[in-house]
């Protein structure tokens, strides 16, 4: 017996952890510097830490007032209805939810190249196919209406990442609401904003107010260093009413998971902190890198450095990881996450040495 047809479907390669590569290359993990997936180098916030040891000894127990209390908690902080919030498993597991939300087997969904490659995967796992719109390197990567409407067909969901992955680039809002305007009536425009928390553009969410053709990704695994947690959302317009109940899986997140993520929310002197770090690590990398990098609005910045698999191979030796961005479809780039100060210095010490 077999499972069904999955040649279609490609493997999600993460970025290398650090005991991965240390044992790999026979070195110490406290010696690496990993800066390959766009984690917090401050680690979570202190009070998230708390609250994780707090309920530890209530995880006998379903996650139910969890779940609501943090879905209350993020609908104040966006001034959104709770049945608006689509509490899932990770940005990710909010990404599985819309698909089995919103498509039809057969139905297009169309993605940016290079982009985040798990929006192709979950249409996919859900009976839907894959249709590609370029964001071109020789156009610095611009994200406009009019490029993304170039290649739409009457699609499903269209997907857009602002700031987007991997290089930094934001979709401005007048470009977001001509898309919106200009694309059919059964058409979702998804913003990601899982880097929404280092940009300066104000979130997408408020337009949720005023349309129903527009929802929004959010995450606690970047700003908020709760990646190794598995926590993100999706916010819909209010029209779609029940549909997250219809959908979800009986406990979308876990105790841990809620009650770390609201106190985590609560906490905005670790996200200036970390606001603060990125700004700096992000404005220090690209006056610093010996080879061109672009302007970035997330936690990354990427680097044009000829031959990325070699580059990222010797930086790794040095004992930085780095993201080769080749399966971005980018073989000439790596992408570099923001760390402290002291990992921000020695990653740039590091390329410098190996370009
Ligand atoms: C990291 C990331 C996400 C979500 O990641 P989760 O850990 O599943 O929340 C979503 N979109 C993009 C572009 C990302 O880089």
């Amino acid at each position: 017996m077999q499972p069904r047809e999955l040649s279609a479907h490609s493997v999600y390669r993460a970025g290398r952890g650090i005991e991965e590569v240390a044992r790999e290359l026979g070195m110490d993990p406290d010696e690496l510097i990993k800066l390959s997936s766009n984690e917090n180098p401050l680690g979570p916030s202190p009070a998230a830490t708390d609250a994780i040891h707090e309920c530890a000894d209530h995880v006998h127990t379903y996650p139910k007032t969890a779940h609501s209390d943090l879905i209350e908690a993020i609908a104040r902080e966006w001034d959104v209805e709770p049945r608006q919030v689509w509490l899932a498993n990770g940005g990710d597991g909010a990404l599985d939810y819309l698909a089995r939300a919103f498509l039809e087997p057969g139905d297009q969904v169309l993605v940016s190249d290079p982009g985040f490659a798990y929006y192709a995967m979950s249409a996919r796992y859900h009976h839907g196919t894959v249709a590609t719109y370029p964001l071109r390197k020789s156009d610095d990567f611009e994200q406009t209406a009019e490029n993304i409407l170039e290649s739409y067909d009457g699609d499903r969901i269209v997907c857009v990442t602002s700031p987007h992955n991997p290089s930094g680039r934001e979709l401005p809002r007048e470009e977001l609401l001509t898309l919106a305007d200009r694309t059919d009536d059964s058409t979702l425009v998804l913003v990601d904003e899982a880097y929404g928390e280092f940009s300066d553009s104000p979130s997408a969410i408020e337009l949720l107010s005023e349309r129903d053709d527009i929802a929004v990704l959010r995450t606690f695994s970047k700003a908020y260093g709760l990646a190794g947690l598995r926590l993100g959302y999706l916010v819909a317009p209010t029209s779609w009413t029940d549909a997250y109940a219809r959908v979800n899986t009986p406990f979308a997140a876990s105790e841990i998971a809620c009650r770390a993520g609201k106190a985590a929310l609560g906490d905005d002197a670790h996200l200036e902190e970390t606001s603060k770090l990125v700004a700096w690590s992000r404005a220090y990398m690209h006056e610093q890198i010996d080879a061109r990098t672009w302007p970035s609005a997330g936690n990354f910045i990427l680097v044009e450095v000829g031959d990325a698999d070699a580059v990222a191979t010797a930086s790794q030796e040095h004992g930085v990881i780095i993201r080769d961005c080749t399966s971005f479809g980018l073989p000439e780039c790596v992408r570099i996450t923001c760390g402290t100060r002291e990992q921000t210095k020695r990653a740039v010490e590091v390329i410098n040495e190996c370009i």
